[in-house]
C-alpha cells in the first residue's frame, strides 16, 4: 500500500541513490495505484517511469465520451492535456542534483494523436496515465523527503483534478467528444460525396510563425468559392459549410504569397484531427493523403520506379531499382511508388519542394531533346492515369507552369487568401496553348513484390539502443533513418513509435518471406487489436504516438538496414 512505499523512502532516505531500486512496485493509493515501473540509475539519467492506474469505477467517464475507436482517442488526448496542465506548477526543479524533482508527461501539439502515455480502456472504463519523475538526490544521495513531498503531496491533488471526470468540466469533456464525432462524420462524408479533402468557411490556415504551431492571429478566415461549396451535416455542429475539394486532379494556382503553400499544408495535416481552438478543426482530407517531393540523397532500395524513369544511362533497371543517394526526380518517383504502396488515395504536391523536371518538360526542351533520349516521364503524364486507373487522385500546387491546365479536373487560384473556382477560364485559354504530350510509355501498375531484408544491425543484438532526433530522425543501434522529408509526422513521439516499429518490422521479416505490405499489415493489426503500448519495450524511449500506415511505409522504405528483394 502507500503506508509501505512511505515506509520504504523513509528508510532509504541518504543512502546512495540505487537503492532507490528498491521502490519499484505498485502501490494502492486511495484513488488510484501508483505503480513505480522503472528506476533511474543515477540522478542525471533519464527520469524515472511512474504510470498512474485509475479504475473505471473511480474515473467514472460516461460511455458515450468513449465508445467510438475516435472518441476514446480524443479522451486520452484531453485527459493528457488536462493532467500535463495540472503538473505544471510544480515543473520548476525542485532542489537537488540533475533531474531531481523534475516532473514529465508527453506534450501533446495541435493534432490528435494516438499515445501511449496515456491510455483508456473501453471495456471496462478505466485508465493508465505515465508520466517521468526525476527521483530527487542531493548529490547521489538519496533526499526521500522531496520524493515523498511529489507522490504524497502533490499527485494526488493533479490526478483527482485531471482523470477523475467529476471534476472536470462535463460540457468541455462533452464538447471533445462532440468535435470528434464532427469530424468523423466528415471524413464519412467526404467519402459519400466524392470530395477528397474539406476546408470550412472561416478556418484559418496559416500558423503563427515557422515554430509555433498555432493559429496565426488578424489571419484572413478561410472563404469557398460559391462553385466549390458544400455543405455538410454534422451530427453536433449541424450543418457546416466550406470548400469540397473533388475528386481527381485539382490545381491551385496564384501569384507568389497568396496563400497557395498555406493552403497545401493544412490539408498535409487534415489527416489528422485538430484540437478545439486550432483554426483547422473542420479542415479534414483523405487520411491516406500522401505529401510528396524531392529528397536529394536519399536511399532507395528494390522499387520499380519505370513509370516515371527508364533507360537510365548506364542501364541500371528501373523496375527494380537502388540507390544509396538518389537524385531530386529519383527520389520523388521512389516517393510516388511507394505512396502507391501504401494504399495512398491523394497525392499533395507543391512545385516549392519538387524536382522540376519530376513535373514536367517545356516544349521547347522537348524539341531539344528528344523524348526517346530522356530516361523520365514526368508527373504530368502519369496525374491522370493515377486517378482514372488507381483512382488516386492529386492536388497540386503550381504557379509557374501552366501546362497542369490541361490534365486538371479544377483549378483554384488563391487571391490575397482566398480561392476562386477558375476552372472554366483556365480550361478555355488552355484550349488554345497545345498540351504536353509526350511519347510515354503505356501505364503499368508496378511490382510490390518486394520482401525486406534486415541486417544485423537490427536484429543482432538483444541489447537494442534507440534514440529519436525529435522530428528528424531515428538511430536504431547503429542504423539512422532520416525522416526530414516525410512532412506529414507531426510530434516526436510518433517518430518513437517508428523505431519501435522498425525493430519490429525486422523481427518478422527476418525469414525473407514477407512482402513489405505484410509486414506492415501485421503490425497494423497487432495494434488494432492490443494496442501501441504492445510496442513499449524496457530501454527504449518511453512514450509513442501511433503513425499513419503511410509513414509507417515511408520509414521501412528509408531505413538503409532494411534491404528489400
Ligand atoms: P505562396 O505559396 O502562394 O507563395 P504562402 O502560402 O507561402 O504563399 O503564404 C505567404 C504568406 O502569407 C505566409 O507568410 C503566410 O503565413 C501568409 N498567409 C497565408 N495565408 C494567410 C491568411 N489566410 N491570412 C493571413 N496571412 C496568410
Ligand atoms: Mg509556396
Amino acid at each position: 500500500s502507500a503506508n509501505d512505499l512511505k515506509q520504504l523512502l523513509f528508510n532509504i532516505n541518504h543512502k546512495s541513490y540505487p537503492a532507490y531500486k528498491s521502490a519499484r512496485g505498485a502501490y494502492q493509493f486511495p484513488n488510484y495505484i501508483l505503480s513505480i515501473d522503472h528506476v533511474q540509475g543515477d540522478p542525471f539519467a533519464a527520469p524515472s517511469r511512474v504510470s498512474i492506474h485509475v479504475t473505471g469505477k473511480t474515473a467514472a467517464f460516461p460511455p458515450s465520451l468513449y465508445d467510438t475507436y475516435e472518441k476514446r482517442i480524443a479522451l486520452q488526448d484531453y485527459l493528457l492535456r488536462q493532467f500535463a496542465r495540472a503538473i505544471a506548477p510544480y515543473s520548476f526543479r525542485a532542489k537537488g542534483s540533475g533531474k531531481s524533482g523534475l516532473l514529465g508527461v508527453s506534450r501533446c501539439g495541435q493534432e490528435i494523436l494516438e499515445r501511449t502515455a496515456c491510455v483508456f480502456n473501453a471495456a471496462n472504463g478505466s485508465l493508465v496515465l505515465n508520466m517521468e519523475i526525476g527521483f530527487p538526490a542531493n548529490g547521489r544521495t538519496i533526499a526521500a523527503q522531496e520524493l515523498i513531498r511529489i507522490l504524497f503531496d502533490f499527485l494526488p491533488g493533479c490526478v483527482e483534478k485531471s482523470l477523475f471526470y467529476h471534476s472536470l468540466n462535463p460540457k468541455t469533456c462533452a464538447a471533445v467528444a462532440a468535435l470528434s464525432e464532427d469530424q468523423q462524420a466528415i471524413r464519412q462524408q467526404l467519402k459519400e460525396k466524392h470530395l477528397t479533402a474539406f476546408v470550412a468557411d472561416g478556418a484559418i490556415l496559416p500558423r503563427e510563425t515557422g515554430v509555433s504551431d498555432l493559429p496565426m492571429k488578424h489571419a484572413v478566415p478561410f472563404s469557398s468559392p460559391d462553385t466549390l461549396r458544400v455543405t455538410l451535416d454534422l451530427p453536433n455542429h449541424g450543418p457546416i459549410s466550406g470548400m469540397g475539394i473533388p475528386l481527381g486532379v485539382t490545381l491551385i494556382v496564384g501569384g507568389g504569397f497568396h496563400g497557395k503553400s498555406t493552403l497545401l499544408q493544412a490539408l498535409e495535416m487534415g489527416v489528422y484531427n485538430h484540437i478545439a481552438g486550432d483554426g483547422r478543426e473542420y479542415v479534414i482530407t483523405d487520411a491516406s493523403a500522401v505529401k510528396l517531393r524531392s529528397e536529394d540523397s536519399r536511399n532507395i532500395s528494390n522499387v520499380d520506379i519505370s513509370l516515371f524513369i527508364h533507360d537510365l544511362p548506364g542501364k541500371s533497371d528501373t523496375t527494380a531499382f537502388s540507390t544509396a543517394d538518389a537524385s531530386g526526380s529519383t527520389s520523388q518517383a521512389a516517393n510516388v511508388i511507394e505512396g502507391m504502396e501504401s494504399g495512398t488515395g491523394l497525392f499533395l504536391i507543391d512545385e516549392d519542394t519538387s524536382a522540376t523536371n519530376f513535373m514536367v518538360r517545356d516544349e521547347l526542351m522537348q524539341r531539344v531533346v528528344a523524348d526517346s533520349e530522356e530516361p523520365i516521364t514526368p508527373f504530368i503524364s502519369r496525374v491522370r492515369d493515377l486517378y482514372e486507373k488507381l483512382e488516386i487522385s492529386s492536388i497540386l500546387v503550381a504557379g509557374s507552369s501552366g501546362s497542369y491546365f490541361h490534365v486538371a479536373d479544377t483549378v483554384i487560384q488563391m487571391k490575397e487568401y482566398i480561392p476562386h473556382d477558375i476552372t472554366e477560364r483556365a480550361k478555355a485559354i488552355a484550349a488554345e496553348f497545345p498540351p504536353f504530350t509526350a511519347s510515354v510509355r503505356p501505364f503499368a501498375l508496378p511490382s510490390f513484390q518486394r520482401h525486406p531484408l534486415p541486417d544485423k544491425v537490427l536484429t543482432g543484438s538483444d541489447r537494442t539502443k534507440v534514440k529519436v532526433m525529435g522530428q528528424e530522425s531515428i538511430l536504431v543501434n547503429k542504423s539512422l533513418t532520416d525522416l526530414r522529408a516525410v512532412e506529414q509526422l507531426t510530434d516526436s513521439e510518433q517518430l518513437s513509435g517508428l523505431a519501435a516499429l522498425l525493430l519490429e518490422a525486422a523481427e518478422r521479416a527476418m525469414d525473407g518471406k514477407k512482402t513489405l505490405i505484410q509486414v506492415v499489415d501485421l503490425l497494423e493489426k497487432e495494434m488494432d487489436e492490443k494496442g501501441l503500448s504492445t510496442f513499449l519495450a524496457p530501454g527504449r524511449p518511453g512514450d509513442l504516438a501511433r503513425p499513419r500506415r503511410q509513414e509507417i511505409f515511408a520509414c521501412l522504405n528509408r531505413c538503409r538496414n532494411l534491404k528489400f528483394r
